[in-house]
């Protein structure tokens, strides 16, 4: 079994303390690897080795262009090691060979591919004469050293999403990804020192949150912070950042709504509904969760939902015929049948499935069933809070306003998606939704050119898109005087005459 070592300052380092943790198969409970458990001075050395390499300028103040064909490199070097990635991705999250190999890794390929383009044409302000006698242009410049903490949910991809566009502007970084799902991210380090990316300037060090995570948020090396993770954390790191005012962008958790109105194309809301609740064994901040659909076809749309659902092929996710895997962890799964259970103790109604299958050779992998709840109980847990796992959540509606006002009340603003074949109503609900994705007659399609956002205590990052990478920068005011004048007229407000 494979030992990961720490990649700080260009070298492969052991922890300080000698400390591992443990890496396992979700599918089997098996332990696959083992990790690196930082000590703080190795947290100390990495966000050391960022400012250095920032400080350094090799980095930061190389071109653009000359940055962007060094991390294209990645790109194809994970075209090349496919196979490698899409393995130790599987293995290490449960998640189905299919959706591993045909959508998280290449979709993580084009990833990179945008942003390395998109970090060639930052823009500021055109120059301009905003006051007579001087010209005012914006410069976009890279903020510094970033630590950057990722979730297990899309290890690799999440970490390409933040580190990225941060690397791409000039930022020198340290990732810390999930305890539960570490390798992609140390996997993907060798390509960078492959790629030839500077030493010092991609830095991965592994450990738990709570040391090594809280460590990186106090550090007065960094000054930003770059999370994606749960809403509590993200208010954690808000607090601990505070030390030196670090800038804390966030991408938190989500409680997407799917409004089925009654002129729907009902086949494909199903369709996109088993989709949008299952995506990643159900543990994806956009999944679907609460079904509002319209009291006219609520049976009809239900009916076909559990019969849809029945028909789910749950097992191994090395299998082509797989479509869903296990949950991440023992502990997630029993967090997900607690919430089914709060559902149930608040008044819900369990229409298929939340037990946990028995899969043959995969007897001790974090298994269950989706489950679906019907409710009437608009402040039940599983209608307010994100639960994190395959539960379909289905409630009734009778009209517009309602059913926008109840999408709307709850703590989240993530993504959120409508079904209709009416226009104004599509557009309305556009404008009506407070989420920073709204998508009409699909769920979860994410264009790498597009930002995903969140509102409310979804966050307020942008990852992907241009916007993820203005995110990782800082704008000045650059100010040509035109005169050449010792004494400008304004000078007045101090000068006499
Ligand atoms: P999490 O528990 O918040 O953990 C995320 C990361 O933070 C992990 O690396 C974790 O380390 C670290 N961490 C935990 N406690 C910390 C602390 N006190 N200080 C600093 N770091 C700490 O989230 P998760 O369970 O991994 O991921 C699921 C959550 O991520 C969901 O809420 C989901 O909605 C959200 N998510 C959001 C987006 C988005 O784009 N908005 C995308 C994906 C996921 P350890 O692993 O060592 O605990």
């Amino acid at each position: 079994m494979e030992t990961y070592k720490m990649y700080i300052n260009g070298e492969w380092v052991v922890s300080s303390e000698r400390k591992l943790i443990d890496v396992k198969n979700p599918a089997t409970d098996e332990i696959i690897a083992r990790v690196q458990s930082a000590s703080k001075e190795d947290v100390q050395r990495a966000t050391k080795a960022a400012r250095t390499s920032f400080d350094s300028g090799i980095w930061s103040r190389m071109p653009p262009g000359e940055r962007s064909n060094i991390l294209s490199k990645v790109a194809n070097l994970l075209e090349q090691n496919m196979d490698t990635f899409v393995n130790i991705e599987m293995k290490n999250t449960g998640k189905s060979i299919k959706q591993v190999s045909g959508y998280d890794i290449p979709y993580t390929i084009d990833n990179i591919k945008f942003i390395c383009g998109a970090s060639r044409i930052m823009e500021g302000k055109a120059m301009a004469e905003y006051v007579s006698d001087g010209t005012s242009a914006v410069r976009r410049e890279p903020i510094g050293a970033v630590g950057i903490i990722t979730p297990w949910n899309y290890p690799l991809m999440m970490i390409i999403w933040r580190a990225f566009p941060a690397i791409a502007t000039g930022n020198s970084v340290v990732v810390k990804p999930a305890s539960y799902t570490p390798l992609t991210a140390i996997k993907l380090a060798e390509l960078l020192e492959k790629a030839g990316v500077p030493k010092g300037v991609f830095n991965v060090i592994t450990g738990p949150g709570s040391s090594v995570g809280e460590e990186l948020a106090k550090s007065k090396d960094l000054e930003m912070i770059a999370f994606t993770g749960s809403t509590e954390v993200g208010k954690r790191l808000s607090e601990l950042g505070a030390s030196n005012l670090k800038k804390v962008s966030l991408e938190l958790g989500g409680k997407a709504p799917f409004i089925v109105f009654k002129d729907a194309n009902i086949d494909a809301a199903v369709e996109s509904a088993i989709v949008g609740g299952l995506v990643n064994n159900g543990q994806d901040c956009a999944n679907s969760t609460r079904y509002y659909i319209h009291e006219s076809i609520f049976d009809e749309f239900v009916s076909k939902l559990k019969n849809r659902l029945s028909k789910l092929r749950i097992g191994d996710p090395e299998s082509m015929d797989t479509d869903m895997g296990p949950l991440i962890s023992q502990s997630q799964r029993e967090r997900v049948e607690s919430y089914i259970e709060r559902g149930k103790n608040e008044g819900g109604n369990i229409l298929l499935g939340g037990d946990r299958p028995s899969i043959k050779g995969h007897e001790h992998g974090y298994y269950i069933n989706p489950a679906v709840i019907y409710t009437e109980n608009e402040n039940s847990a599983i209608v307010k809070e994100e639960i994190f796992g395959p539960v379909f959540t289905v409630l009734k509606f009778k009209d517009y306003e309602d059913v926008i006002r109840r999408s709307n009340d709850v703590t989240y603003g993530l993504g959120s998606s409508v079904w209709t074949s009416n226009i104004t109503t599509a557009m309305r609900a556009t404008r009506d939704l407070r989420f920073g994705t709204v998508w009409v007659n699909e769920h979860v399609v994410v264009p790498s050119e597009m930002p995903w956002a969140g509102y409310k205590q979804s966050g307020h990052g942008a990852s992907l898109s241009a916007y993820s990478l203005e995110e990782f920068t800082y704008i000045k005011h650059v100010y040509f005087d035109l005169t050449g004048k010792v004494r400008k007229d304004w000078y007045s407000q101090i000068f006499k005459g």
